[in-house]
């Protein structure tokens, strides 16, 4: 079967892509292994909520409608909002339907699926950058009898065998996950590294208000002088809750969540913490500090400074004297570790030359290099700061549709 453009994954990226594709009258499908949205619905766990907030879950044509507007969504909401955009933009895709196979032919591409042969000279790749997760070597010194789990198999603290958990990773899941399990009345350790501090308001407004309105999130992927690292920056210690609490590192130790370092090795069968825990600390912190600084001179500079509250800073993080070092994972008191150390993306289906030496596909802001007629789309700083959240994909799906419009020679959007 032919077509001009074959979309892989019907997540609101491929999505927002379909509706720019369909505004240029170019011809393609959408292939999705499970249903719409299928991510929100198999990997993701039951309490969790959108971190952007409501205002901000805009689509390409679509917007959230509701009486919420400063609400954080559920997961079934989320579903049922990209649901929603799916039937709205009358996109054409195919559920139920996994690629196994991507490869060039004759300078096009031709995609195996479970369910037929397409073959494209454009191929969307909108498969998610978050398929599996990325767990970390010192992970196959872990004795055999504590439990592992990564959050995208994770669901509710229940599921968990009774004792003591340590959660790895302090990012946007860490944290949440650690609140979220040491609530259900089991102690919580949390292995903190580098991390992103962040308060869910600052004088009176959300923190996503000022990302959007001081231009953070429109930074683009060259103009950034380290791009590497910044897509490897860790996602924000943020939490969408009706009571817009910030749930950060002090939030969790006035819990009970006892904090240490960076999980470094696990020597037989003990757990080896960094020392360093003080200093990532002091880092975030500062970096905290530098980011409401930019807030403030902004609001200085825009002339909203008085429609706003007065600028203050967080409470240094607090830690313990002496935060401990080891961890004895034999000795029965951690009854589960949970993996909170990452996602990456799942291109084992890739059979293009287009990924680097580990793994990760090589791209000029989504345009796949060495593949003429290759785009991706949804990954972390793809082309702008936003890129992988929901409110990025417009941006950078109008841009890519824009660059394959023009690969394919077909007439520009109004033309
Ligand atoms: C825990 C977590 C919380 C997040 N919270 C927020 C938030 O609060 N706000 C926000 O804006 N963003 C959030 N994000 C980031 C982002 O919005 C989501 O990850 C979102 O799901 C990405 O959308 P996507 O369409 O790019 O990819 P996905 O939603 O992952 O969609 C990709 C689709 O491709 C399909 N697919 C994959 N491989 C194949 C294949 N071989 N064949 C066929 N189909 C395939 C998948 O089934 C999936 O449906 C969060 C991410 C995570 C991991």
């Amino acid at each position: 079967m032919r077509t001009t453009t074959v979309v892989i994954g019907a997540g609101h990226s491929g999505l927002a892509v379909s509706h720019f594709l369909s505004r240029r009258s170019i011809d393609h499908l959408v292939v999705e292994r499970g249903e719409v949205a299928n991510t929100w619905r198999t990997q993701r766990w039951d309490g969790l909520r959108l971190l952007t907030p409501n205002w901000l879950s805009h689509l390409p044509g679509f917007a959230y409608d509701g009486d919420e507007p400063d609400g954080f969504m559920t997961m079934p909401e989320v579903i049922e909002f990209i649901d929603r955009y799916s039937s709205a933009c009358d996109a054409p895709v195919r559920t139920g339907t996994t690629v196994t196979d991507v490869r060039s032919v004759d300078g096009a591409y031709r995609v195996t699926t479970d369910d037929g042969v397409w073959e494209a000279p454009t191929v969307m790749l909108a498969s998610g950058g978050f398929n599996l997760p990325h767990v970390p070597d010192v992970a196959a010194d872990v004795p055999d009898s504590v439990n592992v789990i990564s959050p995208l198999d994770y669901r509710r603290p229940d599921q968990l065998a009774p004792g003591a958990v340590l959660v790895v990773g302090a990012s946007a899941t860490g944290i949440q996950l650690a609140d979220e399990i040491h609530r259900s009345g089991r102690p919580v350790t949390l292995a903190v590294g580098e991390h992103v501090r962040m308060p869910r308001a600052y004088r009176g407004r959300d923190v996503t208000w000022w990302m959007s309105m001081t231009g953070v999130w429109d930074e683009r992927h060259d103009e950034i002088d380290d791009l590497v690292r910044g897509r490897h920056i860790p996602s924000p210690q943020l939490v969408g809750t009706p009571d817009r609490a910030t749930l950060d590192l002090n939030a969790l130790t006035r819990q009970g969540v006892e904090l240490v370092g960076r999980l470094g090795a696990v020597r037989d069968g003990v757990a080896l913490f960094s020392g360093s825990l003080r200093n990532v600390c002091a880092l975030a912190d500062l970096k905290l500090g530098r980011l409401l600084d930019r807030f403030d001179e902004w609001a200085l500079a825009s002339g909203v400074d008085g429609d706003v509250q007065r600028p203050h800073r967080l409470e240094p993080t607090r830690l313990d004297a002496e935060p401990r070092l080891t961890l004895d994972l034999r000795s029965g008191e951690i009854a589960t570790i949970v993996w909170a150390t990452g996602f990456r993306p799942d291109y084992s289906w890739l059979q293009v030359p287009v990924l680097d030496r580990r793994g990760r596909l090589r791209h000029d802001g989504g345009v796949v290099t060495g593949a003429p007629g290759m785009y991706a789309i949804g990954l972390n700083l793809l082309r702008r700061r936003k890129s992988s959240f929901i409110h990025g994909a417009e941006d950078d799906a109008r841009d890519l549709t824009e660059h394959l419009a023009a690969y394919l020679g077909a007439p520009t959007e109004h033309g």
